[in-house]
């Protein structure tokens, strides 16, 4: 049985619109919704669409497109130091959807949202050639205190949060074009389909950080943007940025080479992991905090004067700084 656009915009309103009711003063259902800002905060928006074909296969589990197109742009709030309040949901379809995709794609939607008390405050729905998501989420951060990409200083230390290069290990996988199975495998599909989105990190290190950014299109190129945004420069020492296990074991079974897995660490996208600059006397704090979240917060290199990426590796030897990440444009 497939859905009406009436029918599928009340079983989202029944679903998704009734989580976290207590962030809006008027959600789903009317020309549009409202919400009283809190006192003393500034507003965050932010926005992201995926594409059937080009950011998830076209027969992915609907939980999992759901999952990811939530949990990109809670990611970007995390990168500002936000904590999230609504989210408002573009859905195009190719055709009515049937009730178990529905059902599939307010799982996942749901599973992120109950975590981070997040409202589905309204949206819009229409036909259209392929299926394509925008979701566009608000949150909120003391005035003054959003943590933004211009603020790094030369003698910062420079951070990642968790491990980098798993979702482009995965995306190989998903290509068929690393041969790994078993745990190490499902590990890094996770990665790919499911993001973990670092709120919690984001929040906290409001208190901490000079300038933050997500690792989305790969940590060469979104570094990149921390760099010229700040007009420093900065060294990242390729030994220390961190690996998790499951990579590691693709690298060990010699499925992924060693220039692959470097290329994954430095180039894949999709890690959603925090790169963040934090000034030398407050990294005992920093260190405090990895430890009460029980995250991996790894020093990968340092800001320096001047402009541009240094890449050291073991033997003290300097690497060229390609910028390879993602570019939907570059031809
Ligand atoms: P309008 O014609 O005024 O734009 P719609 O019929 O498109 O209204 O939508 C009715 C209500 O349902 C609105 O409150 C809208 O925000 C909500 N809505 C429509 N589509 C979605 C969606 N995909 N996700 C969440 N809310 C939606
Ligand atoms: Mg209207």
């Amino acid at each position: 049985m497939s859905q009406s656009e009436f029918a599928l915009i009340d079983r989202l309103r029944q679903r998704l619109g009734a989580i976290a009711p207590g962030q809006l003063e008027l959600g789903m259902g009317d020309d549009a919704a409202l919400w009283r800002p809190s006192a003393g905060m500034d507003q965050v928006a932010c926005c992201d669409t995926m594409i059937a074909g080009r950011h998830f296969l076209p027969d992915a589990d609907p939980a999992d497109i759901a999952f990811k197109a939530l949990a990109v742009n809670l990611s970007d709030l995390a990168a500002m130091g936000a904590t999230a309040r609504a989210a408002l949901l573009a859905l195009c379809l190719p055709q009515a959807p049937s009730a178990q995709w529905l059902d599939r794609f307010c799982a996942g939607w749901s599973a992120l949202a109950q975590t981070h008390d997040l409202a589905l405050a309204g949206g819009d729905t229409t036909r259209g050639p392929v299926l394509a998501l925008t979701v566009t989420c608000f949150g909120e951060v003391p005035h003054g205190r959003a943590l933004r990409r211009d603020g790094a200083r030369a003698g910062d230390g420079l951070y990642v949060s968790g491990t980098l290069g798993d979702a482009a290990a995965g995306l190989a996988i998903q290509r068929g074009e690393l041969a790994l199975i078993g745990p190490a495998s499902q590990a890094l599909l996770d990665r790919l389909q499911r993001p973990t989105p670092r709120l919690a990190l984001g929040l906290a290190l409001r208190e901490l950080a000079s300038s933050a950014i997500d690792v989305s299109d790969g940590l060469v190129a979104d570094l990149g943007h921390v760099l010229a945004a700040s007009g420093v420069g900065a060294v990242v020492h390729l030994d220390a940025l961190p690996r998790s296990p499951a990579l590691q074991a693709a690298h060990a079974a010699q499925d992924l080479s060693a220039q692959g897995l470097l290329d994954c660490q430095l180039h894949g996208g999709d890690d959603y992991e925090l790169c963040f600059t934090v000034p030398p006397a407050r990294e005992p704090a920093l260190l405090a905090l990895a430890q009460a979240q029980a995250l991996a917060i790894t020093r990968i290199g340092e800001i320096s004067d001047g402009n541009g990426l240094r890449l050291i590796d073991r033997q003290g030897r300097e690497q060229a700084a390609a910028n390879r990440g993602w570019d939907h444009f570059r031809a």
